[in-house]
């Protein structure tokens, strides 16, 4: 039956016992005015259409009271079971079935909501294996893939890790996946130094942008391997629409071990070219010297001219092949050094000394600001005298023409001396601050010639005695390049 139906049929039957007792009230009424009521004759049929009311009262109290409470609960129940449904659904339990067979309405609804679930839990089961499919299909590219990758959440415990990682790791998958990396990397030493390895990529340290810079050796494929780590964070929204957040960070070792032997053997080719160029060009300086000398006889103008040429290239080559052969040195990690207890103001009047004819040539003054006291240093002074005449030769030849450049040093603490090189030229954009000590690099539209070693072998000098090389500079205001060694 309906709700309509069974509300129509009980309000029906109550409305028609109120009738009833309506119509037996008006008889008695009757009754009672057409006789006399004390009359003998009126009693039995009074007493019976009392009896009548009250029956019929009582009745329609009992269905009146059964329809009060029946109705409200029968519509009740099943909309209690329909919300309870519904709440389950939203929880994800696609499972949930209605059963609400009593009442046509309800039967309806129950039938209606049983399709849409189960339409549901059919497209969250296809959902999920589509899903499902699709991470196998990238964990199958990301296995075949033969660089070494692994996926930290933010508490370090590893997500995901490839073919590749497990091999060079040398590590079980089942044993790594949810565990925490950091209590792997105490009996793995590989695993620590990547975990150290991105802590110190949010460090600033010397020592942990010297770490940066190196490449990881690893015993790997049989062979002495190399590695350039790469570190990234994952980032998420935590909500549709919501700023991205750190949710864990992917580590991708990249085998660099081919590039490093092509590498090893261009240092150890320009080193051996460097070293064997050395000689002819000095066997030329000298036959040079004696052309200049007159000692072969006197030299017209237009020799002497040519010769000047030759000397100013050949000076030039030298100075050239003096570069890359220092390069070679600290590429190979070959860089020895002779430390010695040296004034500061010796290491200053040999740059000085180096740099007098490119000064007179690009006519710039150069000043010499230096204290009365000053500790010694304990240095190697062919590399750091070398250190200061490129920054002054830099300072000479950056400059504008009239300019001036000044060499000096002062004590900053106890512990350290700071020898500094000022010029008064165009300066450098802050963007190249850090590039210019990179080997090869030279600032975009320099148009005096140079090889772009100069700074990058100083900085490897200075490094090599725990020193530091930082350059201040401003674009129109000139530069200040400051090397600081420890006394
Ligand atoms: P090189 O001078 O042989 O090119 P360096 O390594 O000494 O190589 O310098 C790298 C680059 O830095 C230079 O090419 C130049 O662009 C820039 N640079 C160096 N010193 C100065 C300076 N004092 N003023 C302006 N630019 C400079």
């Amino acid at each position: 039956m309906n709700i309509k139906a069974k509300l129509t049929f009980s309000i029906g039957v109550l409305v028609a016992m109120i009738i009833l007792l309506v119509v037996l009230s008006i008889l008695n009424l009757q009754m009672l005015t057409a006789t006399d009521p004390d009359s003998p004759a009126a009693e039995p049929g009074l007493q019976r259409a009392l009896i009548w009311v009250l029956v019929i009262g009582a009745a329609s109290i009992a269905v009146g009271v059964s329809m009060l409470f029946r109705i409200p609960a029968s519509i009740e129940q099943p909309v209690k079971e329909l919300a309870n449904a519904i709440q389950e659904v939203a929880n994800h339990n696609y499972s949930k079935r209605l059963n609400l067979t009593r009442d046509h309405e309800f039967a309806e609804v129950s039938k209606n909501f049983n399709r849409m679930v189960m339409r549901m839990e059919e497209y969250d089961s296809s959902l999920l294996s589509e899903m499902m499919a699709a991470k196998k299909y990238m964990e199958t590219i990301i296995n075949s893939l033969n660089e070494p990758i692994i996926a930290l959440n933010n508490d370090m415990e590893v997500l995901y890790i490839n073919e590749e990682s497990l091999n060079v790791l040398n590590l079980r998958r089942e044993d790594v996946i949810g565990r925490s990396s950091q209590a792997l990397s105490l009996h793995n030493d590989l695993l620590r130094r990547l975990i150290r390895g991105l802590v110190d990529e949010n460090s600033d340290s010397k020592e942990a942008r010297k770490r940066k810079k190196e490449p990881l050796k690893i015993y790997a494929y049989d062979k002495e391997s190399y590695f350039q780590v790469k570190y990234i964070n994952i980032l998420q929204p935590e909500k549709e629409g919501e700023v991205m957040q750190k949710v864990g960070y992917i580590i991708m070792l990249k085998n660099i071990t081919e590039f490093k032997e092509l590498d090893s053997a261009k240092t150890t080719f320009i080193s051996t070219i460097s070293h064997e160029l050395k000689t002819p060009i000095s066997a030329i300086l000298m036959s040079l010297q004696l052309l200049e000398d007159k000692r072969l006889g006197a030299l017209n103008s237009e020799q002497a001219d040519l010769a000047a040429g030759i000397r100013e290239n050949s000076e030039r080559l030298l100075e050239i092949t003096g570069e890359l052969l220092n390069i070679s040195l600290v590429e190979a990690g070959k860089l020895q050094l002779k430390p010695k207890v040296t004034k500061p103001i010796e290491l200053i009047e040999y740059a000085v000394k180096a740099n007098r004819v490119q000064a007179e040539r690009f006519n710039v003054q150069i000043e010499v600001d230096y204290p009365e006291k000053i500790k010694k240093l304990f240095v190697d002074c062919e590399k750091i005298a070398w250190v200061l005449t490129n920054l002054l030769s830099n300072a000479v030849r950056y400059s504008s023409e009239q300019g001036r450049a000044v060499i000096g040093a002062y004590q900053p603490d106890e512990g350290h001396v700071c020898i500094y090189v000022q010029d008064f030229g165009k300066g450098i954009s802050p963007r190249f601050h850090e590039s210019i000590f990179e080997p090869y690099f030279r600032v975009p539209g320099t148009k005096l010639q140079g090889s772009g070693l100069g700074l990058s072998i100083s900085r490897d000098f200075v490094d090599a005695h725990g020193g530091t090389l930082y350059v201040d500079s401003e674009m129109g205001k000139g530069s200040t390049f400051t090397v600081t060694l420890p006394a």
